[in-house]
């Protein structure tokens, strides 16, 4: 089933934009090498806005913990309920932690500590958003480098 549309935002745009294109970038301070997520104007850490720019990751990380919702305000969500959501750590920084529904993964049969691999699924307005599976094959990372740049028509 299709989830809620994103609608991004000036601040949030690269990283939906990298989702559109099966990518998953996260924000990068050059001033204090730190990562972090969500994106804002400024490094959460040392307070540069100067220094921020947009890496991408492997797209590898590992089930942290989870929580099943059997009541979720977002009516699209509603008949999907009960469903996972799982706090998934990057393999770039166990700091940078991400939500997941785990697609394929029975409601409250989460493997806790399991490696997962991004994939990225369409959402009601087609906009694509970063998911996780358990286990599969990890992408190659930065298997798209040679294409960054260009735009593949739509
Ligand atoms: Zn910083």
């Amino acid at each position: 089933m299709a989830k809620q549309g994103v609608v991004p935002d000036a601040l949030t745009q690269p990283f939906w934009d990298a989702a559109n294109e099966g990518r998953l970038v996260i924000q990068h301070c050059h001033a204090c090498n730190r990562l972090q997520h969500p994106p804002a104007s400024t490094c959460q850490h040392c307070g540069s806005g100067d220094h921020l720019a947009w890496k991408e990751m492997s797209g590898r990380g590992t089930i942290y913990n989870y929580g099943v919702v059997y009541d979720c305000p977002v009516r699209l969500l509603q008949h999907d309920q009960p469903f996972n959501v799982a706090v998934i750590m990057l393999d770039e920084d166990p700091g940078i932690q991400m939500y997941s529904h785990l697609p394929g993964t029975p409601v409250d049969a989460v493997p806790v500590g399991a490696r997962v691999t991004v994939i990225f699924e369409a959402t009601a307005n087609g906009q694509k958003v970063p998911e996780w599976r358990v286990g599969g094959e990890p992408r190659e990372p930065f298997q798209n480098r040679t294409m960054h740049g260009e735009r593949s028509a739509q």
